[in-house]
Parts: C-alpha cells; sequence; structure tokens
C-alpha cells in the first residue's frame, strides 16, 4: 500500500464494566500493558506509518512514559479521550492532515490482534469504502425491549463486529462530520460509513481478538495468549 497507513487507537474508556482502579487499557496483560500489546504489534507492521492513541487527559503522563519505554516510536502525538468512543476517534482523525492517508481504528483493549490479520484486511480496502474483520455469531440474538424479546435475526446473517476497521481517511472523516453534526452517536465506526452510504466489506477475523472489557475477559486473554505462546 503506498498511501500513508494511520492507526487510531481509542483508549479513553472509562472502564465502568471492569470494576478496578486501573483504567483498562493499562492493566496488565502477562508482563504488559493491554495498550502496549496492541501498539507494539502496530508498530512492528510496515505498512503502519504512525500511531494515534487517543487517552484520557489523566493518562497522558503515563502514557507517555510507557512509550518511551517500550520504545513505540510510531507515536509522535496523542489525541485527547472525548465523552464517547465516537468522540474519541474524531479527535484522533482530527489530527491527521494527509487527505490520501488510510486510516486504521483498532480498539486499545484488543491486545491480540494477528498481526496477519490486520495485513490482509489492509489489502482487502481496494475498491471499497472499508474493511470491518469480525467473526460470525456463535449465539443466537435477541432483540428485548422492556423485558420482552420483540426480534430474533437469522443467526446465519450475523457477525459481531471487532476492530480493525479500516477506510479511506476522507470517507471516514465525511461520515464522522455528518454523524457529529447531526449529534448521531454509535459503538462502530463502520456503521458511520454505511449509513453516509459506503460500501463494507467484511473479514474474517479471529475469536481470540478478543475486546478485554469486564475481568473475565483479562483472563480469557491470558489463556488466548498462553496458546499463542504454545504454553497452554
Ligand atoms: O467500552 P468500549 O467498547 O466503547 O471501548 C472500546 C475502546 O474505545 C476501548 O479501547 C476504550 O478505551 C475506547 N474508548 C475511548 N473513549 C471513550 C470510550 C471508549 O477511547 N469515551
Amino acid at each position: 500500500m503506498k498511501e500513508p497507513v494511520v492507526a487510531i487507537v481509542p483508549a479513553a474508556g472509562i472502564g465502568e464494566r471492569f470494576g478496578r482502579d486501573t483504567n483498562k487499557p493499562f492493566a496488565t496483560l502477562g508482563d504488559k500493558p493491554l495498550i502496549i500489546w496492541t501498539v507494539a504489534t502496530l508498530q512492528n507492521l510496515p505498512e503502519i506509518t504512525e500511531i494515534i492513541p487517543v487517552v484520557k487527559e489523566t493518562d497522558i503522563k503515563l502514557c507517555s512514559r510507557l512509550f518511551e519505554e517500550y520504545a513505540i516510536t510510531k507515536i509522535k502525538r496523542v489525541a485527547p479521550g472525548g465523552r464517547e468512543r465516537q468522540d474519541s476517534v474524531f479527535h484522533g482523525l482530527n489530527l491527521i492532515r494527509h487527505r490520501k492517508s488510510v486510516v486504521l481504528v483498532h480498539d486499545a483493549v484488543r491486545p491480540l490482534i494477528e498481526p496477519s490479520l490486520i495485513q490482509s484486511a489492509l489489502q482487502q480496502l481496494n475498491g471499497c469504502d472499508g474493511v470491518v474483520v469480525g467473526v460470525p455469531l456463535k449465539d443466537t440474538v435477541k432483540e428485548v425491549r422492556d423485558g420482552i424479546v420483540r426480534n430474533t435475526p437469522k443467526r446465519d446473517l450475523l457477525w459481531a463486529a471487532q476492530t480493525p476497521q479500516i477506510f479511506p481517511y476522507q470517507v471516514l472523516y465525511d461520515a464522522y462530520e455528518k454523524a457529529m453534526a447531526d449529534s448521531f452517536y454509535t459503538t462502530d465506526d463502520s456503521a458511520l460509513v454505511e449509513m453516509n452510504g459506503g460500501v463494507i466489506k467484511m473479514v474474517q477475523g479471529s475469536y481470540a481478538n478478543i475486546k478485554v472489557t469486564t475481568p473475565e475477559d483479562l483472563l480469557i486473554a491470558e489463556v488466548f495468549l498462553k496458546m499463542k505462546r504454545g504454553s497452554a
């Protein structure tokens, strides 16, 4: 890929579901914080030209120290976190100057992403407005309101969207700008591009690419990590 590829790494969540003092991107997995696993994978991929983490003001000092300690040299700038994930990603997007860039958004709390999966997702961007990594759902999904099941969508069509999600910069920026102007909020970057008429490709990812959201997820991530290292 000849365009610069800028990775935005949202890490400014408040960790409500984590229930610990540490903000979850800084929780330890194996021997280092989750966010370091994530940015180190991006650092080691030759395709990625810059990494822009998005962190809470109160975490900036800790981050700078960690990024220096682990020699994450592709981080030149850090964006301030926002109220919702969407605000945080938009802050990161606003730091990108090169209009022809490709933007890769990857959650700090998905530390087990395989480099080869990022590379294959990047290759698939050709000719579409975005690429999403995801996995087919194993469970049946119910739409529930007020404790009553309202709808049961057909499972064979349902996938869980993960990150990375990859877009041409201008496509993502236009979708974000419109959503922000309309005060429309979602938890998924590609949803904004879809709503703007964009065509998004789904690339099969891995069930090991978990989002560490609750303390149990950290235990599961430890097992996947051991498997990766060949010791489970
Ligand atoms: O909890 P959630 O699924 O929204 O978190 C996904 C990622 O987005 C996490 O890495 C979290 O730190 C980040 N986030 C953020 N700013 C927010 C909320 C979440 O950067 N306001």
